[in-house]
């Protein structure tokens, strides 16, 4: 029997993922993307002569899936992840805490490093770990987090140096943005569950190339083609078309579209028709990074949460390359790339000791508009079947149980493509 042709719309994670199920389960796979680079959201390109991420991007030794995803395309030797949690964090007035996971199992494995954590005082310090305690209660509840933790009487002093720092990067959003039902998600799956899930990590090579490696294992891939809609025949040995610029037609017998809402929505022009009428109802929120070259070489620090300024994560990439990381950064991503160069530089040198008189070698800023998405108040993430026959959906904004991230996208390309090949059990059968 000949292999089932399937396309895969999106070379980010999500269809990545997908599209290496499906080429292991006997499908010719094609890739479409409209960019020029592989990866999506989670990639790298050259700037001024530097290979740079799109934006740092940091998974926890709970991504699983993820890590796996990496594994299998045979680039895990270049994930970076840390035996045991350990976070720096240093405040404007120059004191500088750990926060570190001890020998105990979870949740106690926390608390001598917290006890001792100079950030907060006894009061605020009490007051996180009952709000900690009650992660089950913020994953039922439907209230925003900042109206949880004031609900739980949590002072500035524990906003500023534990909610924010760990919450606002986590979540892409302001506290008072995101659901408690999200956050205490975060807090069960990544503080509490097991003593290694928090641990850090990130890719030691540039994302792209864990994106080519991944997109080298599928049978075609066709960079800067967007596809623009997608034709469900009624005749033709072959049920579905896609639309591509320049009147090209290829025929597949699936498809995944593994694209974020609002090109989803673009794409199927009236997506009540795939039963996905709500599209329109996720917020995307944006990421801005500043990448920093000096001339003092090697900081000796992987990476520090900065409180008290607009970086909330500073990441030491390599001797005397920084990448300053501003989550939900709405109120920059409109600024120019000088005067974000200036503003992550004057923070470094004002809180990490060593820069104090160094000189900036080179600068660059990458902006990302739409870095993640967040569904509405009241709206269910669908899932990766659609009402259309053997057309799917991935995406890091789907129904996965997690928030918008790498995990989410690999989680989402492995239910779509397991939907693609059950379908296709059920139509043979
Ligand atoms: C700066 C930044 C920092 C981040 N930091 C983290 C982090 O630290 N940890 C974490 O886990 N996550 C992080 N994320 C989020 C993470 O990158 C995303 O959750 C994930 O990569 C989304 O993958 P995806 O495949 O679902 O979507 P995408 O990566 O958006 O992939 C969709 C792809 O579809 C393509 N496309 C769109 N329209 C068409 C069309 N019509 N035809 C063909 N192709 C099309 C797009 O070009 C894109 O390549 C970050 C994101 C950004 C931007």
């Amino acid at each position: 029997m000949a292999a089932r042709r399937v396309a895969v719309v999106g070379a980010g994670l999500a269809g990545l993922a997908a599209g290496l199920d499906l080429h292991d389960a006997g499908c010719e796979v094609t890739l479409y993307e409209r960019s020029r680079l592989l990866g999506g959201r989670a990639t790298s390109f050259v700037a001024g002569g530097h290979e740079v991420d799109n934006g740092q991007h940091v998974f926890l030794g709970c991504c699983t899936e993820f890590i796996d995803f990496v594994e299998r395309v045979g680039m895990g030797t270049h994930l970076h992840l840390q035996e045991r949690f350990e976070a720096v964090v240093i405040s404007r007035s120059g004191v500088i805490s750990r926060l570190r996971a001890g020998r105990l199992p979870a949740p106690l494995h926390m608390i001598a490093s917290f006890a001792g954590y100079r950030h907060l005082g006894w009061n605020s310090k009490m007051r996180v770990a009952r709000a900690l305690a009650g992660a089950a209660s913020a994953q039922r509840s439907s209230s925003s987090f900042g109206d949880w933790l004031a609900q739980r009487g949590q002072d500035e002093q524990a906003l500023r140096a534990f909610w924010r720092p760990f919450f606002v990067p986590a979540l892409n959003a302001p506290l008072d943005r995101m659901s408690a039902a999200d956050a205490g998600f975060v807090m069960s799956t990544a503080f509490l569950a097991n003593a290694g899930a928090a641990r850090f990590g990130y890719s030691t090579v540039p994302l792209a190339h864990i994106a080519a490696a991944a997109a080298a294992r599928l049978d075609f891939v066709r960079l800067e083609t967007p596809v623009t809609g997608l034709a469900l025949s009624a005749r033709g040995d072959r049920a579905l078309a896609l639309e591509l610029d320049g009147g090209e037609r290829p025929q597949f017998d699936a498809v995944v579209l593994a694209l974020p809402p609002p090109q989803l929505a673009q794409l199927l022009g009236d997506p009540a028709r795939a039963g996905l009428s709500a599209l329109d109802q996720y917020d995307s929120l944006p990421i801005v990074d500043v990448h920093l070259w000096h001339d003092r070489g090697s900081l000796g620090f992987d990476f520090a949460a900065l409180l008290d300024s607009p970086i909330q994560w500073i990441f030491e990439k390599a001797p005397g390359y920084l990448c300053a990381s501003m989550s939900a950064a709405e109120e920059y991503v409109g600024k120019p790339s000088r005067e974000l160069i200036d503003l992550c530089w004057s923070e470094a040198r004002a809180l990490l000791p060593g820069l104090l008189d160094a000189s900036l070698e080179d600068g660059a800023a990458t902006r990302t508009p739409a870095a993640t998405f967040m569904a509405r108040a009241g709206t269910t993430r669908p899932g990766a079947r659609t009402a259309l026959d053997n057309v799917v959906v991935a995406g890091s904004w789907t129904n996965t149980g997690w928030p918008d991230t790498m995990e989410s996208a690999v989680i989402s390309g492995r239910s779509a493509a397991a939907a693609i090949v059950t379908q296709g059990e059920s139509s043979v059968a």
